[in-house]
């Protein structure tokens, strides 16, 4: 048994909290009932409607994909590009991205059909950390490097502080390979921060979220998480 608001939110529709005001609008039905009191449990039999309309009760589940490039980080795309859910093909369930990586970006990324967890994991408030590694044009210097751990001003603001780490540099090739640690997802944050140091961005991929990595995944591949995982990320 679970709480109706978690339910509610779980299929997508709302926060909790604004399953909570649906709730106490009178907005919420179950087995046919309005029910306004925030205590209620609810079975995976009894039926859910939200304005009159049955939600969805799929059981959660919770992927890590290692996504290739040139794949957008999306269930569909009107130029017919192939799409991160493309790898789950013969899954039953309506699963989506949490948060989205570049078309050219590699990496780690989440898919799961929890609302409630994408909206959780997603919210600025739970700073999960995103490891990057890049391969730029140009080898940074030392005070290129502190300005993206300091902070860089964006269109909409400064970013927060990250850890930088060269890793290598080909002086020959006039390329290098640069670790960037950040708590934010803004949208093409590493590359925009990257250009506002004057380094163009070759090549970005994601290698670790939170406590999670790639290990024992090649591009395509995929993986459940386990019950642990899941409960340690909310
Ligand atoms: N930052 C970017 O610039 N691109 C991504 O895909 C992810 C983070």
């Amino acid at each position: 048994m679970e709480r109706l608001q978690k339910v509610i939110a779980r299929a997508g529709i709302a926060s909790r909290r604004k399953a909570e005001e649906l709730i106490l609008q009178g907005r919420v039905k179950v087995n046919g009932r309005v029910v306004t009191e925030l205590g209620v449990k609810v079975g995976p039999r009894d039926d859910v409607e939200v304005d009159g309309i049955p939600i969805e009760r799929e059981e959660p589940v919770y992927y890590l994909l290692y996504k290739p490039r040139g794949v957008i980080s999306s269930v569909k795309d009107d130029k017919g590009r192939k799409v991160v859910t493309d790898f789950f093909k013969d899954l039953d369930k309506r699963i989506y991205p949490i948060g989205r990586l570049d078309y050219d970006t590699s990496g780690l990324l989440l898919l799961t059909n929890d609302g409630d967890f994408a909206n959780l994991l997603m919210h600025p408030r739970y700073e999960i950390e995103k490891v990057y590694v890049a391969k730029v044009k140009g080898i940074p210097t030392r005070e290129q490097l502190k300005q993206l751990e300091q902070g860089i001003e964006l269109e909409e603001g400064m970013t927060a502080p990250a850890k930088v780490k060269l890793l290598s540099a080909d002086r020959k090739k006039g390329t290098a390979i640069v670790e960037i640690r950040i708590h934010e997802g803004r949208n093409r944050q590493v590359r925009r921060m990257f250009e506002a140091i004057g380094c163009e961005v070759l090549k970005l991929k994601r290698e670790r979220y939170a406590f999670l990595d790639l290990k024992g995944l090649r591009p395509g591949e995929y993986r459940e998480l386990s019950p642990h995982e899941v409960k340690l990320l909310r």
